[in-house]
């Protein structure tokens, strides 16, 4: 048997290069595989969720590991939401009662090359690129990988996936009995725009997250360092104002002028960027058990392996970050029995996970449509007003969910109390 503080963790996203640091620092030998090439040296794919925003959850996670300040040194803190009705009206609305505090829109890209460059930094991980997994033998260990150099076999007595909502860890435990696996997608796609610097400086005021609510629709825009913005258009899949409808460039440019007249006069790169960049799923999975014991190995499940979730939280990479704590909590308090900590942190997440992509469906009705009436806004100051009455006492779903650590679904007990 091979040394049982040996972990191989497959997929070097967000989850899976945090995890390897947490591990190592608990000492673990740590083999990093992942499918794409060294993203050190390569470029990020067009249209493909260019920055995101790391909440409370998130920069806990990193703090506990001393990432929080390196990550956060390129992050553009956003302390309200900006709305743009469709005459180009802006409204502005704090997300907490002081004002003061902010979701961080960060590059994903960057946040990426921290962490595995942070992780490679650790004594005893290390990382094999273009390596995807392509079978894994759940009692034994075995991964089989394809290379460009042809397929290559490896063991580890711990196997993790952190290979992302359409992992290939979890597509192995599915079809092992007693595995609960469902899925289920939005009648809606994302498409990434781009509103570039305007003279070198923003073209919309980058200490807010904008959104231009349309009912069944809806665009957002974060800040980059670079003083451009990604948008994000959210639209129905099909039906009047969906992508299927607005399938050439004159008919998406007439709509998308009449409907977000304010945005389009800042995009020049509108027509090739809508030409050309990907239309994206949403999907909500659900996993149950999320770990599995082999007869010589254990196989864990961390990240949007085991939950993906829609992105109307801004959540999805804040929950998976948690994962690697309670994960790093349960092995603390297991004395590193590493398949008893696998389940012990299964068990706990799982209901926080099933909250917190509940609460991310639900985010979008009130992202699209609630936020631009005026009753939202005034539940909006009325949540404020008493969270500064009764500080400590009552806190909004909201600050809950973005500014604590509190578990979600014991955000959901509070808020129902
Ligand atoms: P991933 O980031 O998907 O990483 C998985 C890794 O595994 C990848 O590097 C992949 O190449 C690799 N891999 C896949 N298959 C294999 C294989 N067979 N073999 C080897 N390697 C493999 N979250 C937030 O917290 N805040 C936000 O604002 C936010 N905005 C979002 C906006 C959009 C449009 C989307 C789609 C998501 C958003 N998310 C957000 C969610 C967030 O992106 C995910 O939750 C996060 O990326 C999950 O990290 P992960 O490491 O589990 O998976």
């Amino acid at each position: 048997m091979r040394s049982p503080r040996e972990v191989a963790v497959v997929g070097a996203g967000l989850v899976g290069c945090l995890a390897a640091c947490y591990l190592a620092r608990r000492g673990y030998e740590v083999t990093l595989y992942e499918r794409r090439p060294d993203p050190r040296h390569a470029a990020a794919e067009r249209g493909r969720s260019i920055n995101l925003a790391i909440s409370e959850r998130g920069i806990d996670a990193l703090r506990r590991v001393g990432l929080d300040e390196a990550v956060l040194k390129a992050a553009l803190p956003m302390p309200g939401r900006m709305m743009h009705a469709p005459d180009g009206t802006l409204s502005f609305q704090p997300y907490s009662a002081d004002g003061r505090r902010a979701i961080n829109s960060i590059s994903r890209a960057e946040l990426n090359r921290t962490l595995l460059e942070a992780a490679l930094g650790m004594p005893g991980v290390r990382a094999f690129f273009e390596h995807r997994l392509t079978g894994l033998d759940v009692d034994s260990g075995r991964m089989d990988f394809a290379t460009p150099g042809g397929a290559v076999s490896r063991t580890a007595p711990v196997v993790l996936g952190a290979d992302g909502a359409y992992s290939a860890v979890r597509a192995r435990l599915q079809s092992l009995p007693g595995f609960d696996f469902s899925q289920d997608y939005l009648d809606y796609g994302y498409k990434e725009l781009t509103i570039p610097a305007r003279d070198g400086e923003f073209a919309l005021d980058p200490g807010a997250l904008h959104i231009w609510p349309r009912g069944q629709a809806m665009m957002i825009a974060l800040p980059n360092p670079d003083r451009s913005f990604t948008c994000t258009l959210f639209w129905p899949k099909s039906g009047p104002g969906s992508f299927a409808e607005l399938d050439t460039a004159e008919r998406f440019a007439e709509f998308f002028a009449a409907h977000y007249a304010d945005a389009h006069a800042l995009m020049p790169d509108l027509a090739d960027d809508y030409a050309h960049n990907p239309i994206g799923h949403l999907v909500t999975m659900r996993t149950d058990p999320w770990q599995v014991r082999g007869a010589r190995a254990a196989v864990g499940l961390l990240g949007d392996a085991a939950h993906a979730i829609v992105p109307f939280y801004g959540q999805g990479a804040n929950c998976g970050f948690e994962d690697c704590v309670e994960l790093d909590r349960c092995l603390a308090e297991t004395g590193d029995d590493f398949p008893e900590a696998l389940a012990r942190y299964g068990a706990r997440r799982k209901e926080h996970a099933d909250t917190i992509a509940e609460l991310a469906l639900a985010n979008f009705v009130e992202m699209r449509d609630k936020v631009a009436s005026r009753s939202f806004l005034l539940q909006k100051r009325v949540e404020h007003g008493l969270e500064r009455l009764l500080p400590g006492r009552y806190v909004s779903r909201y600050e809950l969910v973005s500014f604590s650590t509190v578990p979600y679904a014991d955000v959901q007990r509070r808020i129902a109390r």
